[in-house]
Parts: C-alpha cells; structure tokens; sequence
C-alpha cells in the first residue's frame, strides 16, 4: 500500500511537467500526496474497517476536497454529489486505489471480488472493473508467487504490454491505455526504486502510473524503510492511522 503513495509523492510534480530524467529526486519539497493516495487510504480504510467502499471514498474525498493536482472531473462530481451514482468509467483510477485489497484477503477468489466491488461506486464500466481485479490479482501473485508468476496471470488480462522508453509515453487515463505500460516497466525492472523511476520517466499520467507500478512493485520486491518513513511525512495524521493499521494488519 506504501508502494501506491510513493508512487504517488514521486510523480506528483511531475504529471502534468512531464519528465524523462530517470535519475529525478523522489522526495523533492514540491512533491505531495494527490488523489492516488487519498482513494488507496479510502478503499483500505473501507477494506479494513467494514465501511462501504463507495461510502468511504465519498467521505475520504470531501475531507481532502483539493488535493495537489485536482480530481478528474467526473469523479470530481461523484464527490460533490449528495447521491453519487457509477458513471461507467474506465479510468485508471479503480486501479490506482487498490493495494490494500491485494494484500488484506487470504485467496484469489476473495481479493477479486472485493476489487470488483471497490471499482462498482464509480467505474462500472467493464475496463474499470477489469482495471481494479488485475492490479489486486498481480499484488496477489506477486506476493504469494513473485514476480514471474504474476506476469504470467496478468495475461489474462493485459496480453500485450508497452516497452518502458524515458518521456515517450502519452498522457492516457484510461485502464486500458495505462495497465500495459504498468506491465512493461514491471517486467523491465528489477527493484522497487527502479520501477518507480521508469513509471514516471516515461511519462504520462506519473503519478497515477506511479501509483499503479508502486503498488505491485512493492509486492514483488518489498520497500526500502527510509522510504516508508519519508513517504509517511506528507501524510497527515489521520492518513497515517490507515497505514499504520494496514501494516500491522499484514505484519510488516
Ligand atoms: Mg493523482
């Protein structure tokens, strides 16, 4: 779940100020927390603490109404509505909040289903459901089997992955445009550290591709604790708790 924030931190500043350094500071003063990490602490809080997903995105949401970088837009409307309704997205957002079912649930059947309904609230919409059930299922794979074996399960779903090249990725915020490119720089890296560099290198959406790739890399490789202690310092307090509890929940 750390893996998805720092992810997020690190592109922060970087998603609509494209880079392609790959040698860039993580933890740079102008880098915060954006709604990558707002959804992921909603949908484990949720997971957690047997809150209605959709329910706990809505409140976490309008506690943090203007984080660095915006909502998009229509979930921007799911969340100043009184009576949010699914509006059928794909976006890569049902993907980018995730983590936490990938890691709080003991078999496969369990964490796809509680993927499937972490998606339902706001994207509905095939390639969104798809989008959330591949993320969790490669951070299953990935920590029960490792690396090779959850690249071969992901084919299932994403058959076809995008070679990793430093600032030619397209601003794309789709499910569908975004988990190749996740796949590609996994199956190209080969530590945690890297495979953030190459999620915001290669430019696009960073921090949410960040988000995405953070996510699953830390199952396959684990986290650095400076890392985990730096990314904790652009959490606020209340944040923190859900990491917290998430940790001791899956013994860290
Ligand atoms: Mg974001």
């Amino acid at each position: 779940m750390i893996g998805a924030i720092i992810g997020d931190i690190a592109g922060s500043r970087f998603e609509f100020n494209n880079t392609d350094n790959f040698d860039f500071k993580l933890f740079a003063a102008s880098c915060a927390y954006t709604d990558d990490t707002i959804c992921t602490i909603a949908v484990a809080d949720a997971a957690m603490n047997g809150k209605n997903y959709g329910d706990s995105l809505h409140d976490w949401c309008r506690q943090y109404p203007s984080p660095m970088g915006s909502y998009g837009c229509s979930f921007a409307n799911w969340i100043i509505s009184d009576n949010p309704k699914p509006y059928n997205s794909y976006g890569n957002g049902s993907a980018m909040r995730v983590a936490a079912i990938g890691w709080l649930f003991n078999t496969l059947e369990e964490v796809q289903i509680e993927a499937k309904k972490s998606a339902l609230p706001t994207h509905n919409h095939p390639e969104g459901v798809k989008g959330a059930v591949a993320t969790a299922t490669a951070i299953f794979f990935a920590r029960t089997e490792g690396k090779e074996a959850m690249l071969e399960a992901i084919k299932e779903y994403y058959s076809e992955w995008e070679e990793p090249r430093l600032g030619y990725n397209r601003f794309d915020e789709t499910c569908q445009g975004t988990m190749p490119i996740v796949f590609g720089i996994l199956d190209k890296a080969t530590n945690f550290e890297e495979a953030i560099r190459y999620a915001i290198a290669v430019g696009g959406d960073s921090d949410t591709i960040g988000a995405i790739v953070g996510s699953i890399a830390e199952a396959i490789w684990g986290i650095p604790e400076q890392m985990y202690q730096n990314a904790l310092k652009y959490l606020p307090n209340d944040m923190v708790t859900i990491v917290e509890q998430f940790y001791s929940r899956i013994k860290k």
